[in-house]
């Protein structure tokens, strides 16, 4: 019989990785004998390959969900693309080989729908990742992540490891960065329309809200990533997001944060910003397929309880 995992959560003090410990620890995600390990950068950073390499011999997992990464919203992008691709491709690089020279049978790890090419047909699907070049505005990030699921497929053609990866859409709930500048779009919303609220002044959202996002809370998708761990088998990559038909404007976004919030007052729309990609629809039906049941948290509750949670905890909020 196959022992216990020990189950390594790179990035685990993040969005993401807090929403997998809720799940494995408040709502039975963890079976008996199973271990889990949530790593922060303060106890490694994965840039370095030997604080990389020290680590997974602390640890010595069996199974790896890798999430760090170096993460930010549309404008710091913008402004850091160099940073976005060396960071990611080192961190990448060192979390992944050290999992094969340390014996790891199963690591997935975190695409993003943002890495897809920029001129492409709709919906975009897990087969097209490849077919073109990212928009320009993030293009360091997304060949960084793009190289994982080429190395994914090295992996398997070289030692017939089932390396993998998920695609997530815009994610968003707790623990995420609502810094006002860094933040992606719903936090950095969610802190600006608190802010406005309080100080009676006008909310100023960026660009002129017509791009198109699908939002996925990040409860839904740990729920996901860790049925990925257990039963998704091939190397190539999953896309993990609500339907097409649940894709919303910034401008609709808004009024949803705008009602958790009672924010009354009034809105700009800031257009001599960048609207980033216009839209980046893309497929659930390989998710469908496999998992026809699952059942998505509607975006107006997911909004509601991640600004509740904003509000209840701002002190020690990313702000
Ligand atoms: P996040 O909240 O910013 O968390 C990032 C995590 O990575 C943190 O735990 C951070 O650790 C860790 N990290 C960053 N640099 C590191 C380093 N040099 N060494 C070790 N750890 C490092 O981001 P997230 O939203 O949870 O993202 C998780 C994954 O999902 C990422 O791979 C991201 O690309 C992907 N993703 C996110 C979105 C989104 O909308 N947020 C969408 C699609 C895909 P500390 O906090 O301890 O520094
Ligand atoms: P993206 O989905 O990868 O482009 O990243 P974001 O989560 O940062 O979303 C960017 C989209 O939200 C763009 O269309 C922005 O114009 C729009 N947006 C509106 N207000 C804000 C804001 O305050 N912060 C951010 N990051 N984006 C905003």
């Amino acid at each position: 019989m196959a022992l216990p995992m020990r189950v390594l959560v790179t990035g685990g003090s993040g969005l993401v990785g807090k929403a997998i410990e809720h799940v494995v620890q408040q709502e039975g995600g963890k079976l008996d004998g199973e271990e889990w390990i949530f790593l922060s950068s303060k106890q490694a950073d994965l840039v370095d390959v030997e604080q990389t390499r020290a680590v997974f011999e602390k640890y010595r997992p069996t199974h790896v969900i890798h999430l760090a990464a170096k993460v930010g919203g549309l404008y710091l992008h913008m402004r850091e693309n160099l940073q976005f691709l060396r960071d990611n491709i080192k961190i990448n690089d060192n979390v992944l080989h050290t999992a094969h020279e340390s014996g790891v049978t199963k690591v997935v790890s975190c695409l993003s729908s943002c890495i897809f090419p920029d001129k492409t047909t709709y919906p975009i699907d897990e087969t097209m990742i490849h077919n073109g070049s990212p928009h320009d505005s993030n293009f360091g990030y997304s060949h960084a992540k793009r190289m994982i699921d080429v190395q994914n497929r090295a992996y398997s053609q070289q030692y017939g490891h089932c390396y993998t990866a998920v695609i997530p859409t815009n994610v968003f709930g707790p623990h995420d960065n609502f810094n006002i500048e860094n933040g992606h779009v719903l936090s950095a919303l969610i802190n600006k329309t608190y802010k406005a609220k309080k100080e009676g002044t006008p909310l100023t959202v960026c660009g002129s809200g017509a791009p198109k996002r699908q939002f996925v809370y990040s409860l839904d998708l740990a729920r996901l990533i860790i049925w990925v761990l257990r039963e998704y088998e091939e190397v190539a990559p999953i896309i993990l997001s609500v339907g097409e038909e649940d894709e919303i404007s910034i401008k609709e976004a808004v009024d949803m944060i705008t009602k958790a919030v009672d924010f009354k007052g009034e809105i700009n729309f800031d257009t001599t910003m960048s609207d980033g990609q216009m839209k980046k629809t893309a497929s659930n039906a390989k998710l469908r397929r496999l998992l026809p049941n699952f059942s998505f948290t509607p975006l107006n509750e997911a909004i509601k309880m991640t600004c509740d949670w904003f509000e209840t905890n701002y002190k020690n909020a990313r702000t």
